[in-house]
């Protein structure tokens, strides 16, 4: 395989490579019904690059081939109440502020659709929802009627649905020519100049700056900060109207509308990152091997005393986790998650099983590492009523 040697965002060469992992699982919520399956899923190279002109970060080694979402991707975090309360909180916020009341939504990545429920819910009229791995038998029967499910990738075979609103949510991570995929958006939508277009996803700054390399993973070959996202879409044809950081800084919102090429308008204080972005690069590496190095040893200690391990959270963060420990790995029992969907299934990479809260009743591990801190209050509550008592440790 060729690697990309320009820019996807603005077209440039001059790419700065700041960290590499081999062999890590292509997908991180594809579930598996074998740890033999699971072992044998297929992997690739993560050779992430930052792009010094405008600082958009890329996994220049991605190979779209290597990915196959479909009905059994299980990405969903809309078991956790926090989560949802976001979602919801969101969804009033786009409908009340861009007066989407009555109004159409097209969601590009709906996942299962709840998003759009929630759209929905909080009055907007009608949705169509494109994602390949559509369950839309989840979804309550009385909205039957406003919502329309597309099993597909957004593409321009796509391009004669029109609505008041284009809504994608974590999503575009998931995209490697981002490029292309904003101006398909802004030829879609035409001179349709109200049309409101509404992104979140995650922010590379607190990637970069925490070390999170739980949040660099095959799937995410794509990573934005506040500057970049907002420099391609004035670049594509999108006036930014608000980018905002969201969830404890974990995400990043943009609101634009379509205009010219390129759009109006001067850049916002918040894009302002490229020097920060840059300073983060160096130390970047180092300090995610030290920081596994850390749990490699905690978690050969807690062993050797007889003890057990589990993390929490099976998603995209654990696999990623995972694949960091390597070897050290195999000492961490399985995975927790309430997502009920993925319970007896198997992670992708590294095989570990998926199990409830419950399993910790009977087998109380003494370390529970928590694959996401804002779950952590969350996470608490649920162990007091089960009557657990362990350790619990964020990554
Ligand atoms: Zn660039």
């Amino acid at each position: 395989m060729t690697s990309i040697d320009r820019c996807p965002a603005c077209g440039g060469a001059n790419l700065t490579p700041f960290y590499a992992k081999d062999r890590v699982a292509s997908h991180s919520c594809l579930l598996m019904d074998s740890e033999e399956e699971a072992l044998a899923f297929p992997k690739g190279d993560l050779r992430i690059s930052f792009c010094d002109d405008c600082a958009f970060v890329f996994n220049t080694d991605y190979d779209g081939h290597l990915a196959a979402y479909s009905e059994k991707y299980e990405e969903t975090q809309a078991f956790s109440a926090f989560f949802r309360e976001f979602a919801r909180d969101l969804a009033k916020r786009w409908v009340d502020k861009y007066d989407l009341h009555g109004k159409s939504v097209l969601e590009i990545g709906c996942g299962k659709g709840e998003f759009l429920v929630n759209m929905i819910e909080q009055g907007a009229g009608t949705g169509i929802g494109i994602d390949p791995g559509v369950h839309p038998e989840r979804i309550a029967p009385e909205l039957e009627g406003k919502l329309t499910w597309i099993a597909d990738y957004y593409s321009p075979s796509y391009n004669h649905l029109k609505a008041d609103a284009v809504v994608c949510r974590h999503t575009l991570e998931h995209i490697s020519p981002v490029g292309d995929f904003m101006r398909n958006i802004r030829e879609a939508i035409g001179d349709q100049p109200d049309t409101i277009v509404l992104f979140e996803l995650p922010d590379v700054l607190r990637i970069l700056e925490d070390a999170a390399y739980w949040d660099v993973y095959y799937e995410h070959c794509t990573y934005f900060s506040a500057g970049s996202l907002a420099r391609l879409f004035r670049a594509t044809g999108f006036e930014v109207l608000e980018v905002t950081r969201e969830y404890d800084d974990q995400y990043l919102v943009i609101e634009a509308r379509p205009s010219t090429v390129p759009a109006p308008g001067e850049p916002l204080e918040i894009e302002d990152d490229i020097a920060r972005l840059a300073a983060a690069l160096a130390p970047f590496e180092q300090k995610v091997n030290s920081s596994l190095d850390n749990w490699a040893d905690e978690i050969r200690a807690v062993r050797a005393r007889g003890g057990r391990v589990a993390i929490w959270g099976s998603g995209s963060k654990g696999v990623s986790f995972f694949a960091g420990l390597g070897e050290a790995s195999k000492l961490v029992d399985y995975a927790v998650d309430i997502n009920p969907y993925k319970h007896g299934k198997y992670m992708a990479g590294s095989g570990h099983l998926i199990v409830g809260p419950e399993r910790l009743v009977e087998d109380k591990p003494e370390l529970v590492i928590v694959m996401n801190p804002i779950y952590l209050g969350e996470i608490g509550d649920e162990l007091k009523k089960l009557g657990v008592t362990t350790e619990l440790k964020e990554v």
